[in-house]
């Protein structure tokens, strides 16, 4: 069989085996789309099928979240844990606590994750999960019954040198505050079990801002390259979680002027440059809408909808929300109105369409599992540190981040160019990424 027509096998497998999972399904079209090349200089990848065994989890586990909200009444949630791959270390990545939660979008998160964390260069599988329990509006001691309640389960599966979750959308270090105390009194004191740590107790200096800064440094290192940088640049980001907030804050230090953010109703343009300061009172301090950005701060404008729909002139885009918020439509908006770089730092924002539609027009796409690594890189340094029982300075961690980054970067552009497609860094990623959990794979005889 010829590498296409081992590829499009296993895609066809996998669409009738998991046709109602389609963002799982998306992940693995955008990576399969890619690997051909690597395929054909690799016939040990076909040869021991190795395709099927990358597609397929190692391990889930799906469990009952019973907890008592404030009127005394019981409810239930769905808790999820998805052990994909451990060629690498550990099983790493995020927990999500959002409604639309599903085992689907579990997957496609535990599977980009297995290549994002290849990419770091450190030693962490890939893994994710979380829960379909909705935070918002929840009090305090809803969030830490909910959490307490998911950690009598979870705690069951996880260990530092076994799973190590952290944080994604709904889930910062208060809930990983909860949920660390659980397991503590469950198991043992063993910090390394969970990062996204507060500094209270054994978290790394500079996590919060990781995924951030982590974005921006990677397309630092992108217009060096080309002898450009970020001073007059015109940005928008969307999202206005830790992801969006620290990287408007990196964005700014760099003389780029931010513009925008947005959460789930709509979104804030101000042309002046986003009030950073305000911003985190908002959202970090009182978790409040970003309605209140505009009444703070009438210059501002707030639309209700998608950024995305918005006719802005800008230099450079940043997807910082959730996956699937540019659709095919709003990538040619977007390249009409003079973007000319995206990175990702949500997971999968781009639908394939609109990722397809930047690499045929010229834009420097930064896929979010390069782009976006810097989070769970600065989490593998915290287990690190843990295991040090040592920590280290804010500086420090802020170093070998951005060197991550840049190795990250170079990586990519590298190896797109060595396989026939310069400046394709979604090829670039995928096939780097894979590379190495690939070799690790085979090594271990996992096949
Ligand atoms: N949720 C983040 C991600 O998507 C971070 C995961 C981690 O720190 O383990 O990569």
């Amino acid at each position: 069989m010829t590498a296409q027509d081992y590829v499009k096998q296993i895609g066809h497998e996998l669409h009738e085996k998991d046709a109602n999972q389609a963002e799982f399904l998306q992940a693995v079209d955008e990576f399969l789309s890619t690997v051909t090349p690597y395929l054909e200089n690799h016939p040990e990848i076909e040869k021991n099928n190795l395709l099927s065994v990358i597609t397929e989890p190692e391990r889930f586990i799906q469990f009952r979240v019973p907890w008592q909200d404030d009127e005394g009444n019981w409810r239930v949630n769905r808790g999820y844990r998805i052990q994909f791959n451990s060629a690498l270390g550990p099983y790493k990545g995020g927990l999500r606590f959002h409604p639309s939660v599903n085992l689907s979008i579990l997957k496609f998160l535990a599977f980009e994750q297995i290549f994002k964390n290849a990419l770091t260069g450190l030693p962490i599988g890939g893994g994710k999960g979380g829960s379909d329990f909705d935070p918002k509006g929840k009090s305090d001691g809803e969030i830490m019954r909910f959490c307490q309640s998911f950690m009598t389960e979870l705690s069951k599966h996880i260990g530092p040198n076994l799973d190590v979750p952290a944080g994604d959308i709904g889930v910062g270090g208060r809930e990983i505050g909860y949920l660390y105390g659980q397991y503590k009194r469950l198991r043992e004191y063993d910090a390394g079990v969970l990062t996204g740590k507060p500094l209270e107790f054994w978290g790394s200096l500079g996590r919060t801002e990781a995924t951030g800064y982590g974005c921006v440094y990677f397309v630092n290192h992108l217009l060096a390259y080309n002898n450009d940088s970020f001073k007059g640049k015109q940005v928008i980001v969307s999202g206005s979680g830790n992801v969006a907030i620290y990287g408007i804050e990196k964005l700014q230090q760099l003389g780029a002027n931010a513009i925008s953010c947005s959460d789930s109703n709509g979104c804030i343009i101000d042309p002046e440059g986003i009030d950073l300061d305000l911003l985190k009172e908002i959202k970090e301090v009182k978790r409040e809408r970003l309605t209140a950005y505009k009444e703070a701060k009438p210059s501002a404008t707030y639309v209700e909808g998608s950024l995305w729909d918005q006719d802005i002139k800008a230099d450079v885009a940043l997807p910082c929300a959730t996956q699937n918020e540019i659709n095919g439509a709003q990538a040619k908006r977007l390249v009409a109105n003079g973007v000319k770089v995206v990175a990702e730092g949500a997971n999968m924002p781009s639908t394939l369409e609109a990722a397809e539609y930047f690499i045929a027009n010229g834009v420097h796409y930064c896929p979010g599992k390069a782009a976006n690594a810097g989070g769970v890189a600065v989490s593998a340094l915290e287990m690190s540190q843990n295991s040090q029982r040592l920590t280290w300075t804010k500086e420090e961690v802020d170093e070998r981040l951005n060197a991550i980054m840049k190795d990250i970067y170079e990586t990519c552009r590298d190896t797109a160019k060595e396989n026939g497609a310069e400046n394709n860094y979604m090829l670039g990623a995928n096939i780097a990424g894979f590379a190495r959990v690939a070799k690790a794979m085979l090594a271990q005889g996992l096949v």
